[in-house]
């Protein structure tokens, strides 16, 4: 674990696809260098960068208003980037439309879900399928019943108005849209925020088994950094919109600045 920053290799790229290995010889499946970003002119990231690899459970923790929604949002192109390169799968997607992220195998669940309220969980499901890569009604189908398998209170909800879910329930609902775009990676925004911790539970098994089965990377997100980093394999820390600590899940929740600053100890 670096103390102070990750930021060793963060230079701006030339516009070229980055698609070098790192220690591993492995590529990194997402790759977000010296990014920097804002709204208006108020700058909010400064020179992040972060990495997920194929397969990879990957926590970025920091508190309220750190940056990390921010942060999603320009991996997603919600955003645009002032500085810096984000890559996916060996493809550069700085400048890359919103859609065309989504195609490309990227999924954002957002901070408060952002269901339609008004239409059941079935369709708000359907409207995933909608951005995905390709596939027929039968395969669209197919994963319909792959995401009630992973998360089977959804498909005892599935004619119930998504509005009238619970909390966990929309939360559970907001990923299986994510799932059914086909994601390589799953961004998730906040998962447990304002959910009873047995729900919390409940919904990072689903998300374990979806990990282990399909090989699917995940970046949480976090203000619950014990939560992120317990399971995750490498976590990053931003502060005030910079990346101030990176590791191994497990080192993170056992520094001094993680345990001082974030779970009250020391
Ligand atoms: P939270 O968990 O509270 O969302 P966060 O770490 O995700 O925290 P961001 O939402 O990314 O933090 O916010 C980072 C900074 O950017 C904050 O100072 C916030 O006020 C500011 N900010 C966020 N969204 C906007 C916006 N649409 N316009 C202007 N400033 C914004």
């Amino acid at each position: 674990m670096s103390p102070d920053s990750n930021q060793d290799d963060g230079g701006v790229q030339d516009g070229e696809p980055q698609v070098e290995s790192g220690e591993s010889g492995v590529a990194p499946l997402l790759s977000v260098q010296g990014l920097s970003t804002g709204y208006g002119d108020s700058q909010v990231l400064w020179d992040v960068s972060l990495e997920v690899m194929p397969g990879e459970r990957v926590a970025l923790v920091g508190a309220n208003g750190a940056g990390k929604t921010t942060l999603l949002a320009a991996i997603c192109r919600l955003l645009p980037a002032w500085s810096g390169t984000i890559t996916f799968a060996g493809k550069e997607i700085t400048h890359s439309r919103a859609e065309r992220v989504v195609k490309l195998g990227i999924a954002h669940v957002p901070q408060g879900r952002r269901l339609f309220a008004g239409l059941t969980v079935e369709e708000n499901l359907r409207l995933g399928a909608y951005t995905r890569r390709a596939g027929s009604a039968q395969a669209v189908a197919k994963d319909m019943e792959r995401v009630y398998a992973f998360l089977p209170k959804l498909s005892e909800r599935r004619d119930q108005l998504a509005g009238s879910l619970s909390g966990g329930e929309q939360q559970m609902c907001a990923i299986g849209r994510g799932l059914m775009t086909r994601p390589d990676v799953l961004l998730i925004d906040e998962l447990s925020l304002g959910l009873a911790p047995n729900i919390v539970d409940d919904i990072l098994e689903a998300l374990d088994t979806i990990h282990r089965e399909e090989h699917l990377s995940i970046l949480l997100v976090e203000q619950d950094v014990q939560i992120a980093l317990e399971r995750a394999e490498r976590g990053y820390v931003i502060e005030n919109g910079r990346i101030v600590l990176s590791g191994t899940g497990a080192d993170l929740l056992e520094s001094e600045r993680v345990r001082a600053a974030y779970l009250g100890e020391l």
